[in-house]
């Protein structure tokens, strides 16, 4: 497995596939499918480790965001990952004076709630697109918003990629994989599997044909009761990310909460187990 810090020592291998999965690191189960999915489909797989400065506010957690890079090679090179682009702030943002930009898809949810994050999303986005040159690039529908706002980049500035999208990994409780379910204290992390319970409840309410608004109403003062504070809860399109009030099938429903100082955002589809 080649380790890469720096663009310039990337040349895109002639005659295969390569498919490209960008991550922050800490990696998990979650990070280690979208790469399996990328194995089972392309010549030549690459994944980035970067810790992108510009999508975290001025009051979260890039500092103290868990970093383990000697782990991750582990990781990537138990499932057969071939290229790990790993570059330093530095080296990735020289200058910060161009800006990659996405509008109407990143203003509701978690664009409303983290002023500047997808811009960072995109703009950083953009430049590992530039330098890999993917065939295929994986995302997980955990961050569906992020999935809709890269979508919409990559139709809008004829990025030459297709987008594969795949479904979010558990823990055996129900809880989403993410590397900032580290933050929780033993009790938060026994309480965070709540949230995917009463997002079960809720979606199986509403595809009873019980109402939309009557389901979420009900979601968040579940949520409130199990001492959760929430910032949203909405059955979204997953392409526009506008709120519905019609059930379709590619409806999702979509939940930010904070417990103590740690936020989750889930979501789910009709057919998520
Ligand atoms: P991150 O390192 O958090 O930026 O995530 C890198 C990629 O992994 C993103 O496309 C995420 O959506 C995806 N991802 C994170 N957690 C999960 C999960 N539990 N299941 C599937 N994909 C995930």
């Amino acid at each position: 497995m080649n380790v890469l810090r720096h663009p310039n020592e990337w040349s895109k291998p002639i005659g295969t596939t390569v498919g490209f999965v960008p991550t922050m690191g800490a990696l998990h189960e979650g990070h280690l499918s979208l790469m399996r999915a990328a194995r089972a489909e392309c010549g030549h797989v690459v994944v980035s480790i970067f810790v992108n400065p510009t999508q975290f506010g001025p009051n979260e957690d890039f500092q103290r965001y868990p970093r383990n890079e000697q782990r991750d090679l582990e990781l990537c090179g138990e499932v057969g990952v071939d290229t790990v682009f790993a570059p330093d702030v530095e080296t990735m943002y020289p200058r910060r004076t161009t800006v990659v930009a996405v509008r109407g898809v990143t203003e509701r949810w978690e664009g409303a709630f983290r002023p500047g994050h997808f811009d960072g999303v995109t703009t950083v986005v953009a430049k590992l697109f530039h330098i890999v040159q993917p065939d295929l690039a994986y995302f997980g529908l955990k961050d569906l918003q992020q999935c809709a706002v890269i979508r919409r980049m990559v139709e809008d500035l004829n990025f030459p990629v297709r987008l594969r999208f795949c479904e979010t990994v558990r823990e055996p409780d129900g809880l989403a994989m993410s590397s900032r379910n580290q933050y929780l204290s033993p009790e938060e992390r026994r309480r965070a599997a709540l949230l995917y319970r009463r997002l079960r409840e809720c979606r199986d309410e509403a595809a009873a044909g019980g109402s939309l608004a009557a389901s979420l109403d009900r979601a968040r003062i579940a949520l409130e009761a199990d001492g959760f504070a929430v910032d949203y809860v909405a059955w979204v399109d997953p392409v526009t990310m506008e709120p519905t009030d019609r059930l379709q099938p590619h409806c999702r429903l979509i939940a930010a909460v904070r417990l103590g100082g740690v936020r989750l955002i889930d979501n789910l589809g009709l057919d998520t187990a």
